[in-house]
Order: C-alpha cells, then structure tokens, then sequence
C-alpha cells in the first residue's frame, strides 16, 4: 500500500449526526451538498434546482431563510425535496423556529448571533422536540469584534475560539446535535482551524472554502483545501463554494472525493498530456470519451495514453486503457493487449468494452 493510500483511509473520529436520512460523521461515507441560488420563496424554481441538483449527486441541500415567507415557503419545498432540505439563517431566532416547524432537517444558525439566553433556549428546545441538528457556521470574515482584538485579527485560534463560544452554549442546553463549520475564504487559514479544533471536540466537522471564487480559481483554491484536509482525516460533509450554477459544485465536489478514493462516484479517468510523440489526436478521443461516459456509474479506472513510452504501463495498471500508435491505438483489458484499432473508431471501441465490464 503506498503513503498515500494509508492516509485517505484515516478519518477523524467524530459523534454521529442524523441530517434527516443522511448521516455526517465518521460512520458515514462524507457526503455532498449545496445551496440554491434561486429566490426560496419562489417554489417552483427552488424545488426545480433541488431536483437537477439530486440528480446531479446532491445529498443534502441548503436554502437561504431570509424571512417569515421563505420559512414558509419550506412547509410546500420540503414534500417535494428528494433530499433532506437544511435552512440557512442569520441572526433571527423566529426563523429557526419557524423552519424548524416547517420540517427542515437540520438548521445553520450561531446561537452567539440570535440575542438572549431565553431565545437561545427556545431555539434549541424545537431542535432537541423536533430532532434537528444545528449547524454552527463560524466564518473568519464576520467574527466578534473582541475575538479580532484578543488575536489582532483573524487567525485559526480565533475562530476556533468563536466556535468554540457557539459551542459551550448549545452545550449549556445538553445541546450535543452539532456540526461545526469553520469557514474562510484563505486555504491555510481554514487548515490551521480545523487542525486545531480537530483537538478540542468531536463534533462532525461540515467542510469547504468559503466565497472560493468562480468555478476556475475556485475549484482549484477549494480542491486544495479540501485536498488537505481530506488527508488529514478532516471533513464529514462538504460543500464546494462556486459563482455560478451549483451543479458544478456537487461535481467539483464529487470529483475531489473519487480523486481521493474517498467515494465511487463513477469512472476515474487518467489521460497524458500529450507531447511531441503523440501521434494521434488524444484530446479529441479523451474529450468524446469522457462525454459519452458522463453518468456511467461504474467503478473502474480508464487510461488514454498518447503513446508507447507511458501508455502501456498506465493502460495495462487502469481497468480499460489504450496507448496510441500511428493513427491507432493498441486497447488494454485487465492488463492484457486485446486488440489495435484506428484513430476513427477507438472511442467507439473503448464505449462498448467498458459498458461490457
Ligand atoms: Fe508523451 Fe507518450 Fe507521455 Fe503521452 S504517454 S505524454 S504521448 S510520452
């Protein structure tokens, strides 16, 4: 087994929490989210992205509570959300209240955010009657003023502690249903959080790079992030940050899990990058390749090699793989040559042989 293999396989050990039918913690595979970005109040357009955001691979979703009528809307959302819906609120202790009466299966709000000991006891009183978790989200751009002063800005032992002070006070209510977010939008900030609250609780942490950025900066500046901390053994839940459509979220997201071999969320490809020895269009058939194989959920690895000094050994190491010739390609099956094709008809070729695995 190399090194690298024997860290993906440590993970943190956490308690065990129950988002509705999905389970965050170190006994649960680490699962997926995202947030819509469409106006909640407006139902037919939320629950719409809920559903492509399923299929997509979504497994939990959050959606912003700004208001009393986007609690509401809730009551209508959640009955039609193949997925366990969570609300997003800030500040306003009647709108936990509100969302968890509408259904909500897990509610992100800081109790150190919503005002007195008496609505904070309300709060948590639904949660516990109800069985909704609560997620504390403590981001490194909105901490307490004291905090900033106390560390002369944000730093990982800052937010730790601000986390830490949402904690102790659920905790003051026998309030132990948490998950822990520690955000911020800078990478070694965020690891050095995690690392050091890892220390403190065992509570399952809920995992990503907060405002990463559009889907280019921010799929590079989240994948190593999360890269980091997923070999560490950090991370229950994860949601991708991304500006843009949150379908490209959940397949960041899926990506980065199946490149560490932390999930199956279908096929692993491996493709050269090509060089002057390269003498077929690899690009062309490792484009069509992973087009046609876009939703085939099988666990295997596919290798597509330009030519003979790398090709074989990759190809013959992956599931299926070719390592291109002159205008052709020799195909590999389980390590074994099975055949020479031309440059026209490998993609074809590769398509029915892996569907036949
Ligand atoms: Fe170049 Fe061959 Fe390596 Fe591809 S496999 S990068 S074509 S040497």
């Amino acid at each position: 087994m190399s090194q690298l293999q024997g860290l993906t396989h440590f993970r943190r050990k956490t308690r065990n929490v129950m988002v509705g039918s999905v389970g965050i913690g170190s006994n649960f595979p680490i699962s997926i989210q995202s947030m819509t970005n469409t106006d909640t109040r407006n139902v037919q357009a939320t629950v719409n992205q809920i559903i492509a955001l399923t299929d997509a691979g979504c497994e939990i979703i959050r959606l912003a509570v700004p208001d009393q009528e986007a609690a509401e809307a809730l009551k209508k959302i959640i009955p039609q959300s193949p997925i366990p819906v969570v609300a997003d609120i800030h500040f306003d202790y009647r709108l936990a209240l509100a969302a968890i009466s509408s259904g909500v299966s897990k509610v992100r709000i800081n109790p150190g955010n919503i005002g007195s000991e008496a609505r904070i006891a309300e709060v948590v009183a639904a949660a516990k009657y109800s069985n909704v978790p609560i997620r504390i989200g403590v981001n490194g751009g909105s901490l307490e003023k004291e905090i900033l002063q106390k560390y002369g800005g944000v730093t990982g032992q800052g937010i730790v502690e601000s986390a830490m002070t949402h904690i102790a006070m659920l905790e003051a209510h026998q309030f132990e249903n948490t998950i822990v977010a520690l955000k911020s939008s800078d990478i070694r900030l965020t690891y050095e959080a995690y690392n050091i609250l890892a220390k403190e609780c065992d509570y399952p942490f809920h995992i990503g790079l907060t405002e990463a950025g559009t889907v280019f900066r921010g799929t590079i500046k989240s994948s190593m992030a999360m890269g980091a901390l997923l070999l560490n053994g950090y991370g229950d839940t994860m949601r991708i940050s991304l500006t843009g459509d949150p379908i490209n979220e959940i397949k960041v997201g899926k990506e980065i899990l199946k490149s560490l071999d932390l999930r199956d969320f279908g096929i692993k490809f491996v493709s050269c990058p090509t060089c002057g020895r390269c003498q077929l269009n690899l690009e062309k058939i490792a484009n069509a390749l992973e087009g046609k194989l876009e939703g085939v959920n099988k666990n295997i690895t596919v290798a597509v090699m330009g030519c003979a000094v790398n090709g074989p050994g990759e190809a013959k190491e992956a599931d299926i793989g070719i390592a291109g010739g002159k205008d052709s390609a020799l195909l590999f099956k389980k390590g074994e040559i099975v055949g020479k094709y031309s440059e026209e008809e490998i993609v074809d070729v590769l398509y029915e042989e892996i569907m036949k695995l």
